[in-house]
């Protein structure tokens, strides 16, 4: 089984991160990911905090070691192969025109989808002709998904197309900002590295479908997927991205052995 760590180097792991990793290396050959996309957030220093970090908890894995900020083409080359399908068009709708549309009275409150507001549909009609557009943000046209099924667990799970646009809706696959999106590149990569597996925390969860659409539509193949549950601190709340009192660096200054410390989150997801 080929599985992978994803990690964005825009802060310091965590214990969170940590038992991710870890979940990654005991079902297969992991594979490591720097997700730096977000060029405005990701810094060098914390790439090399993620090595250290991970050495110290006795994780290997095989080099190189892929960088999602030098892979900018591979995403333009499939997000050009939806474009050329018609399944995309262009949104300039920014956050106040999305919840002024989607919650017009007489529709209550917002639906709520893994990206955010369910998009209301306002670009729909833009124009997908020409060369494809990089000034503006592009959204998957949720018409276009086919019923999909994929397996978790060991279980198989199916999802219809009535119920992704429902649920899910239009979602952008190529922010402005940024040339991609989260779920554009994690698709694209995990075909590329051949994954087989697919562990990420229980919080991702309703990010895959998103993903396994895009798989549908870009003829790639759909891994399995385990979403583990994740690390919280002793009043139950999970550890957000920013808990930097939780860093692994910091119970490393505490004392901590890395022994120590896999065996505790082995035994329980509750933050020491
Ligand atoms: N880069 C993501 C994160 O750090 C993980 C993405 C994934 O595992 O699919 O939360
Ligand atoms: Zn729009």
């Amino acid at each position: 089984m080929i599985t992978r760590f994803a990690p964005s180097p825009t802060g310091p792991l965590h214990l969170g991160h940590a038992w991710a990793a870890l979940v990654a290396a005991d079902r297969g050959d992991m594979l490591l990911r720097i997700e730096d996309i977000d060029q405005g957030r990701a810094r060098p220093e914390w790439e090399v905090a993620i090595y250290d970090d991970l050495h110290w908890l006795g994780l290997t894995w095989p080099e190189p070691v892929m960088r999602q900020s030098e892979r900018m083409g591979a995403y333009g080359a499939a997000l050009d192969r939806l474009w050329e399908m018609g399944v995309l068009y262009p949104c300039t709708c920014n956050r106040r025109d999305i919840l002024a549309a989607a919650s017009a009275p007489q529709e209550g409150a917002p639906l709520m989808g893994p990206d955010g507001v369910v998009y209301p549909g306002n670009c729909r009609g833009s124009s997908r002709s020409g060369p494809r557009p990089t000034d503006r943000a592009l959204r998957l046209d949720g018409d276009y998904v086919p019923d999909f099924h994929w397996t978790e667990d060991g279980q198989l799970r199916s999802m219809t197309a009535e119920a992704f646009r429902a649920a899910i809706g239009d979602v952008v696959v190529a922010r402005r900002d940024m040339g991609t999106s989260y779920h554009l590149a994690v698709t694209v990569d995990d075909a590329e590295q051949r994954i087989d597996l697919v562990t990420r925390g229980e919080d991702l969860a309703e990010a895959t479908p998103i993903h396994i659409a895009l798989q549908c539509l870009l003829g790639l193949p759909t891994p399995d997927y385990h979403h583990h549950d994740l690390v919280r601190d002793t009043a139950g709340k999970r550890l957000a991205k920013r808990d930097d009192a939780r860093s692994l660096a910091s119970y490393r200054a505490a004392g901590w052995s890395a022994k120590a410390l896999v065996a505790h989150l082995r035994k329980s997801r509750v933050a020491p």
